[in-house]
């Protein structure tokens, strides 16, 4: 049999009327996701939390409307309070601005974010609490294999070298490697003391936690949206956290659904963007930006990741691509450059070895440069959140100078 098509679910969904105003559902924006797989039609509807009791009829109405279009066996209806701040701005009659207080940028001194625990702008869902997570950071990639992963691992460590407590969240469900990059391929949470919590595998000082515990990271399951989301807001908030300075966030690659409802779900304090030289050329990093503005997240700014290569030997530094781009592009997006790092050998050694390059080189230059970087995001972090309160630990590689 032929799976239906998009049109075909539109068509259906267009002769559900909500009763308040006698608009169809369609018209009204209120079709905030179709998920077709083979005969599996699953529908997301956004509506208002209090109205979501009084509408079972609508959402019953639309489930055989979708079940009646030919090649549909099965036909999922949900209701969510989740909702597009464009598609509430559009069903109340707001303009379609942004809330940003005006004058400021992202990543500038004058906004501050959401908090843990307070709800991020741009959604009508409570929020996540994470009371004792004192700021979480996204680290986002317009697409796949930029080194999103490796740069998440080494700047949680190089923020924990600075005496900050660090926890890393592995949200990119399509392709979890943070157990591999950090030598816990053979890990699994355990019961926490906390009833109902998990206490997350630890490495060099750090709490992971990550999909890939539970799932074989060779076989990738086929995550649909809500079930993503599902799946990603259990591990935040089942995750025995303890108390934590900074949360960092390796998310799933590009800009889609999924990382936008995260982004709006999860009160980010603030979000970097890793890019390569080539991917700043094709503007994938750009929709990255777009996507944090979108939602009124703050972006600390871009990273340049195998920004050039240096010869090990003669210390040569080959521009293998068109080097400089990611500092050219945020200048000109207005959002912080916050530093580049060469591809090495040694950097994708240690991140497939789970050997982390700043943990086997504190010293090195490397070490150096993800330290760099993660200074410049502690402060942006200060600057939305407050300076740290209690003394700082004592760091677990003190011999790295960050200046
Ligand atoms: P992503 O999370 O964006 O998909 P990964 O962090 O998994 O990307 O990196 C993709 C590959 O590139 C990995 O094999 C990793 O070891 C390698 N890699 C990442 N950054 C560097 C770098 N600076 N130099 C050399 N190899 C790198």
């Amino acid at each position: 049999m032929t799976s239906p098509n998009r049109e075909q679910i539109i068509a259906a969904l267009n002769s559900v009327i909500d009763p308040v105003d006698g608009q169809s559902i369609t018209a009204k924006d209120m079709v905030q996701g179709i998920d077709i797989h083979d005969q599996t039609v699953n529908v997301m509807i956004a509506v208002d939390p209090e109205r979501g009791p009084s509408l079972e009829d609508l959402r019953q109405q639309a489930e055989k409307a979708v079940a009646a279009v030919i090649g549909v066996t099965t036909a999922r209806v949900a209701l969510t309070a989740e909702r597009s701040k464009e598609a509430t701005d559009a069903a109340s009659g707001a303009p379609r601005t942004a809330s940003r207080p005006a004058g400021t940028q992202p990543g500038s001194s004058g906004q501050r974010s959401a908090q843990p625990g307070q709800r991020p702008q741009g959604s009508t869902q409570k929020p996540l609490e994470l009371p004792d997570v004192r700021s979480i950071i996204t680290i986002a990639s317009g697409k796949g294999g930029v080194g999103k992963s490796t740069t998440s691992v080494n700047l949680a460590l190089s923020l924990a070298a600075k005496g900050l407590k660090v926890g890393l969240l592995d949200a990119d469900i399509y392709g979890p490697s943070l157990p591999r990059m950090l030598g816990l391929r053979e890990a699994k949470p355990s019961k926490s003391d906390i009833d109902g919590k998990m206490t997350p595998p630890s490495a060099f000082g750090i709490r992971i936690m990550s999909i890939g515990f539970m799932i074989d990271e060779e076989q990738p399951v086929i995550w649909r949206g809500p079930m993503a989301m599902g799946a990603l807001e259990q591990l935040l908030r089942d995750t025995d956290w303890g108390t934590l300075d900074v949360l960092v966030v390796d998310m799933p690659p590009g800009t889609g659904d999924i990382q936008l409802s995260m982004a709006q779900r999860v009160p980010v304090t603030g979000a970097v963007i890793v890019s390569t030289p080539q991917d700043i050329a094709l503007l994938d990093a750009r929709k990255g930006l777009n996507m944090f503005r979108k939602v009124n997240v703050p972006v600390f700014g871009l990273i340049e990741n195998m920004s050039y290569y240096k010869c090990p030997q003669c210390g040569h530094i080959d521009h293998v691509f068109d080097h400089g781009g990611a500092h050219k592009a945020a200048d000109e997006l207005n959002v912080p450059f916050l530093g580049e790092i060469p591809l090495d050998l040694k950097i994708r050694l240690g991140a497939d070895e789970g050997k982390p390059i700043v943990h086997t080189e504190p010293d090195g230059d490397y070490a150096k440069a993800y330290g760099a970087i993660a200074e410049k995001i502690a402060n942006a972090i200060d600057e939305q959140v407050g300076p740290v309160e209690a003394p700082k630990k004592k760091s677990l590689f003190p011999k790295i100078n960050f200046k």
